[in-house]
């Protein structure tokens, strides 16, 4: 019989309480080597907490963290930092500054001399920091100095890396290349990544799986695709874009609205519900915009809309609209080629198939 390899890394129920308020109440999740999971949520859901407890320079109150299926912590086995094969990087986790480039990598390396120059040289290549081995760290700007850090991680060939917001102090153009950088670097170095962070761009970007996590709990956990096109309530769908939200009652399983009837299966005659769906699958009827409303049974009716605001936004407009049907506010995301006058009646329908039904 073959024997199911274990993930590279599990946590099972970890729970942590500072002075007896739940900071992380019973996360689990597993990730397996070569693969990136990111966990998301806003600040204070306890990120930092869950993975300082698997760095070990925390500890669980309770819970249990395997490595390749070996726990290296529960109540009763503690394995220190140091002996848990994992790499770190942190915003913060500065770079030793009266070392070179090349012994900051060098650092944590215990083989022989000429195999380690050997490994240093090879990393500094990997990162394109080769000729600034010699150079100090307060000679490199932000990004290089990010690139020499993923170097000293990776340098021992740690089998988890945690990555704690690594990018949040860098300016955004940069950023987007030094995320591509260090995700084909991770791959290839075959660890299991577990990265935090707040930004849901960040974590489509980066992961293979994003573990969402609100108040001390894992909520919803998959790929970046289906967490964003199957949330689990109105509050995930609105941590990853804008939302809008129509308000209805739902009657023999439908939902009347005024951009026509909507599907409810499952929900029960009376229940109060909300329709949200993303501002780029509201969509602006060009068409019957001069004729009005005119049924369709794929986009339903259109609904009738003023232009409140509309800004350029580069790649795309913006544009809200102020409904006739009960003077809420709809966003739309449209092409920037089109750029509204504020006045401009349009009528407007919603991508049925990229709506979420919640109960309010
Ligand atoms: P995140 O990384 O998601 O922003 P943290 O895990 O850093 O959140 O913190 C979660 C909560 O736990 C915060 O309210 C924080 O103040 C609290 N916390 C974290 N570490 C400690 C500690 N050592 N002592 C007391 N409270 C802490
Ligand atoms: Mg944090």
């Amino acid at each position: 019989m073959t024997q199911k390899t274990p993930p590279r890394l599990e946590v099972q129920h970890l729970i942590r309480d500072f002075a007896g308020r739940s900071v992380v109440s019973d996360v689990s999740f597993r990730i397996n080597a070569g693969e990136v999971t990111c966990l998301l949520g806003p600040s204070g859901c306890g990120k930092s907490t869950t993975l300082r407890m698997i760095a070990g320079v925390d500890r669980q109150n309770s819970g249990r963290i395997l490595l390749d299926g070996q726990v290296i912590s529960d109540d009763s086995i503690h394995t220190q930092p140091e002996h848990r094969s994992i790499g770190l990087m942190f915003q913060d986790f500065a770079l030793f500054p009266h070392l070179s480039v090349s012994q900051n990598v060098a650092f944590g390396l215990k083989i022989a001399k000429s195999e380690r120059d050997q490994r240093v040289a090879e990393l500094l290549d990997r990162v394109e920091m080769g000729r600034f081995a010699k150079a100090f760290p307060h000679e490199l700007s932000g990004g290089e100095q990010q690139r020499v850090a993923l170097a000293r991680a990776i340098a021992p060939r740690p089998k988890v890396m945690l990555m704690d917001e690594p990018f949040s102090g860098l300016d955004n153009r940069l950023r987007d290349e030094i995320r591509d950088a260090t995700l084909a670097i991770l791959k290839e170095a075959g660890a299991a990544v577990l990265l935090v962070t707040h930004e849901p761009d960040e974590a489509m970007r980066m992961g293979d799986q994003i573990a969402l996590m609100r108040k001390g709990k894992i909520v919803q956990g998959g790929a970046p695709y289906n967490i964003y096109n199957a949330p689990l309530d109105r509050q995930a769908a609105g941590f990853f874009s804008d939302i809008n939200v129509v308000e209805g009652r739902v009657q023999g399983a439908l939902i009347d609205t005024a951009f026509g009837a909507f599907l409810a299966p499952g929900k029960p005659d009376g229940s109060k519900v909300e329709i949200v769906f993303r501002p780029q699958h509201l969509k602006i009827d060009f068409d019957r915009s001069g004729s009005g409303p005119n049924p369709t049974p794929e986009h339903g009716t259109p609904a009738r809309g003023i232009v409140e605001r509309a800004r350029f936004m580069g790649n795309e407009s913006l544009v809200e609209f102020r409904m006739d049907f009960d003077g809420s506010t709809l966003r739309a995301t449209v092409p920037a080629v089109f750029l509204p006058k504020v006045g401009t009646p349009l009528w407007l329908t919603i991508r049925r198939d990229r709506c979420f039904v919640f109960d309010a």
